[in-house]
C-alpha cells in the first residue's frame, strides 16, 4: 500500500472523511469537490490503482463496489429518482487519483453526454 495514497490513508482512518458506508472491503465518503448535490466516492480498502490493472481475481471486489454504490444510493434516497455511477480510468479517462474509486452522483438530472 503506497502510504502517500490519499484514498488508502482515508480508508485506514489516517485522514479524516465523513464515512457514509464502510465494510471490510470498502469505504464510502463524500467527494471534497462535489459535482452534484450528492457526490460520494466508493473505494476499496485494498489499493488498486485503476480499473486498467484489474485481474480476474479482482472481479468479486469490483462487483462488491458496484453493489455498495447501489446500497449507498438507496440510503441517500436516490434510487427512485436515479443516479450515475462512474469510474474514471487513466489519463484520457480523467482519473486524477490513482486508487480505484467509483463516483456516485445524484440529486440532479445528469447530462446525456458521458464525456
Ligand atoms: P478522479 O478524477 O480521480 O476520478 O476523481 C478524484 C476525486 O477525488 C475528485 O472528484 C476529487 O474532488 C476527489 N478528491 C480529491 N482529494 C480528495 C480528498 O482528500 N478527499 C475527498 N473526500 N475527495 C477528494
Ligand atoms: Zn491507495
Amino acid at each position: 500500500m503506497p502510504n502517500e495514497c490519499i484514498f488508502c490513508r482515508i480508508a485506514e482512518g489516517a485522514l479524516p472523511a465523513q464515512r457514509v458506508y464502510q465494510d471490510e472491503q470498502a469505504v464510502a465518503f463524500p467527494d471534497l469537490n462535489p459535482q452534484a448535490p450528492t457526490h460520494i466516492l466508493i473505494v476499496p480498502r485494498r489499493h488498486l490503482a485503476s480499473l486498467a490493472g484489474a485481474t480476474a481475481a479482482d472481479a468479486g471486489l469490483l462487483g462488491h463496489l458496484v453493489w455498495v454504490a447501489a446500497q449507498v444510493a438507496r440510503a441517500q434516497g436516490l434510487d427512485q429518482t436515479g443516479y450515475r455511477v462512474a469510474v474514471n480510468t487513466g489519463r484520457e479517462g480523467g482519473q486524477a487519483i490513482e486508487h480505484l474509486h467509483l463516483h456516485l452522483l445524484g440529486g440532479r438530472a445528469m447530462s446525456g453526454r458521458l464525456g
